[in-house]
C-alpha cells in the first residue's frame, strides 16, 4: 500500500491552497487527489470571477483571513508571473442604515480597512453605471477587487507540483478510514496510508463525511452577465466590484453584486435572494437556469445599472455548501488525523489562501493563528431535512 505523510481530497478551492502550501515542506511527502482535471468547471470556484472584500462585513472572525489573503493572493501572483486579483476595489451602495451597510462600516471602522467614504452626489457624479437612490452612501473597500478563480487553483496547484507534491487527477476517493497509527484512503482503484488527511471536498464533504450532514447542505447558485450599450465605462479603470442593496417597498432588501468586464463586452452581475431550493446533493443541482426566470432576470438587472441591455447574455449554475449560520466548518475526527474544511457557504473564494495556510498548519502541527472556535462542528446549528 502507498505510504505519505498528507493527503488532500478535493483540489479545488481550498485544497490547492492547502497543496500549495504544503509545497513549501520538502521533507514532507503530499499527496492531492482531485476526481475531476485540474481546472473544471464542477469546482464552487468556477464562474470566471469572484469578489474579493476585505471590509467582511458577515463578521469580524473573518477579518485576519481577510488580512492574510491580501498578502497570500500577492505571492501566488509572484510566484506564477499570472493577474489572479484585479486590484480595482469593492463598492458598497445603499441607505446607510440598513444592516449590510452598516456591517461594512462597522468593520471598517473596528480594524482601520483603507477605504473611502462616498455621498450621494459623489455616487453619481463617479459612478454613473448605478441607479443611485435619495440617501444612497458608498462605502469603497480600496484593497478590494476581483479574483480570477480558475487561474487562481491552477496557479497554487502548479506550484504545488513544482515543489514535489504528487497528484492524482480523474481519481475519486470513495472511503477514509482512520486508524490508530494514520488513515486509509480507498479511491476507486487503490487504497493509499496516510498520517494525516486534509478533507476540502466542497459540496460533496457529507458524502465523505457523513457525519456533517446535519450541519451542512447544498445550494445552487446562479451567475448571470449582461452586456451594457457602452462599455467603455465598465471596465476595472472605472468600475470595482460592487455590492449594491436598496430597500424594497414591501420592507425586504434587494441586493446586487457583480464585477467589471473582464471579457470586454458583458458584466457579471446578479441578483440575490435567488428562488434556488436547497438540494440534496450536487446531482441534483439544476444545469441551467430557465428561460423564464432569465427573462424575469433581466429587467431587475436594468433596475440596478440602467445602462445594461435586459437579457442577460450569459448564465450558469453552480453551488456551495452551506452551514445554517454561514460560518464555514473545521473540525478534526478521527483522533485529529482528519482535518475538514466545509460548508463556506458562498463566501469562501476570497479567503482560499489563508484557509489553505491553516490547514497546512493544522496537519502539520496541531495549531493555526487562523482557526476560530467558531468553526468548530459543534458551533454549528443542525440543519432541518432537505426537501425532495
Ligand atoms: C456562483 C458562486 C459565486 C460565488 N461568489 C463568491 C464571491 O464572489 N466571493 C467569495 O469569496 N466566494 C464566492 N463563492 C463561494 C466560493 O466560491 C466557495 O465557497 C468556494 O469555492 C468553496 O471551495 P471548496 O474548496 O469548499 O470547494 P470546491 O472549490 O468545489 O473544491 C472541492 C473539490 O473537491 C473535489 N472532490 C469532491 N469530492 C471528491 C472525492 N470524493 N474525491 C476526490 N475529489 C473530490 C471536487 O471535484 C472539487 O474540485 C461563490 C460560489 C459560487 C458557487
Amino acid at each position: 500500500m502507498k505510504q505519505v505523510d498528507i493527503v488532500v481530497i478535493g483540489a479545488g478551492s481550498l485544497g490547492a491552497m492547502a497543496l500549495w502550501q504544503l509545497g513549501h515542506r520538502s521533507d514532507l511527502r503530499v499527496l492531492g487527489i482531485e476526481r475531476y482535471g485540474p481546472v473544471n468547471r464542477h469546482g464552487s470556484y468556477a464562474g470566471e470571477s469572484r469578489l474579493f472584500r476585505t471590509a467582511v462585513k458577515e463578521g469580524r472572525i473573518f477579518n485576519d483571513l481577510a488580512d492574510r489573503s491580501v498578502g497570500l493572493w500577492q505571492d501566488l501572483e509572484e510566484r506564477t508571473g499570472r493577474s489572479i486579483r484585479l486590484p480595482c476595489g469593492a463598492l458598497s451602495i445603499g441607505p446607510p442604515d440598513i444592516a449590510p451597510m452598516a456591517a461594512t462600516a462597522r468593520v471598517i471602522d473596528e480594524f482601520g480597512i483603507p477605504h473611502r467614504m462616498l455621498d450621494e452626489r459623489q455616487l453619481r457624479d463617479e459612478y454613473p453605471q448605478f441607479a443611485i437612490d435619495a440617501g444612497d452612501i458608498g462605502i469603497l473597500d480600496i484593497r478590494g477587487g476581483a479574483l480570477r478563480p480558475e487561474v487562481a487553483v491552477f496557479s497554487a496547484l502548479q506550484v504545488a507540483e513544482e515543489h514535489g507534491v504528487d497528484m492524482w487527477y480523474g481519481t475519486e476517493v470513495v472511503d477514509i478510514a482512520p486508524e490508530e497509527t494514520g488513515v486509509v484512503v480507498t479511491t476507486g482503484t487503490t487504497t493509499v496510508r496516510a498520517d494525516r488527511v486534509i478533507v476540502t471536498a466542497g459540496s460533496w464533504t457529507t458524502e465523505l463525511l457523513p457525519e456533517l450532514a446535519g450541519l451542512i447542505d447544498v445550494r445552487p447558485i446562479g451567475l448571470t452577465w449582461a452586456m451594457p450599450t457602452d462599455i467603455a465605462r465598465y471596465t476595472p479603470e472605472y468600475l470595482p466590484v460592487f455590492l449594491r442593496d436598496r430597500v424594497e417597498p414591501d420592507g425586504s432588501i434587494v441586493h446586487w453584486f457583480g464585477t467589471p468586464t473582464l471579457d470586454g463586452y458583458s458584466i457579471k452581475i446578479g441578483l440575490y435572494p435567488e428562488r434556488w431550493d436547497v438540494v440534496s446533493a450536487v446531482s441534483d443541482v439544476p444545469k441551467a437556469y430557465t428561460e423564464e426566470r432569465l427573462d424575469e432576470i433581466g429587467p431587475r438587472l436594468v433596475e440596478c445599472m440602467p445602462g445594461l441591455m435586459g437579457a442577460p447574455v450569459r448564465a450558469s449554475v453552480h453551488h456551495d455548501g452551506y452551514t445554517g449560520n454561514a460560518v464555514p466548518v473545521v473540525e478534526r475526527f478521527g483522533g485529529g488525523r482528519v482535518i475538514v474544511a466545509a460548508g463556506l457557504s458562498g463566501n469562501g473564494f476570497k479567503f482560499a489562501p489563508a484557509y489553505g495556510l491553516m490547514l497546512a498548519q493544522l496537519a502539520i502541527g496541531d495549531e493555526s493563528d487562523l482557526l476560530r472556535p467558531e468553526f468548530a462542528a459543534d458551533r454549528h446549528p443542525e440543519r432541518g431535512p432537505v426537501a425532495g
